[in-house]
């Protein structure tokens, strides 16, 4: 399943910037989930309970904030509303964020 793997990246990332600094164990961890990333945030959830137990993460909490889909002209660079359509001098929009998952914010218990 792809939020198995996406929340095993997740998970190797975090290890490794405890590592870097020197962490004990992770207190929590926060994403942001794009609308258009494509992952389901209770699939991810649940992925992220089984693959934490015996990790850095066992007891860090999961904090997803979910990020609206924003998109612009390429040619103005005009950024869209919500809810008008993703066109605009004469060639549709593109998507300037909103499909990814972002590792935003750490927190460490360091000794
Ligand atoms: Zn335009």
């Amino acid at each position: 399943m792809h939020e198995y793997n996406l929340v095993e990246d997740l998970l190797g990332r975090v290890a490794e910037i405890a590592r870097e600094r020197g962490a004990t164990s992770v207190h929590s961890v926060h994403v942001r989930l794009g609308e258009l990333s494509g992952v389901e945030p209770t699939l991810f959830r649940m992925a992220y309970e089984t693959f934490r137990e015996r990790t850095l993460c066992a007891n860090a909490e999961l904090i997803i904030e979910p990020a609206a889909a924003i998109w612009h002209c390429p040619i103005c660079n005009r950024i869209f509303n919500a809810g008008e359509i993703l066109r605009c001098c004469n060639i549709p929009a593109r998507l300037t964020s909103g499909d990814d998952l972002i590792l935003q914010r750490v927190e460490l218990d360091i000794p």
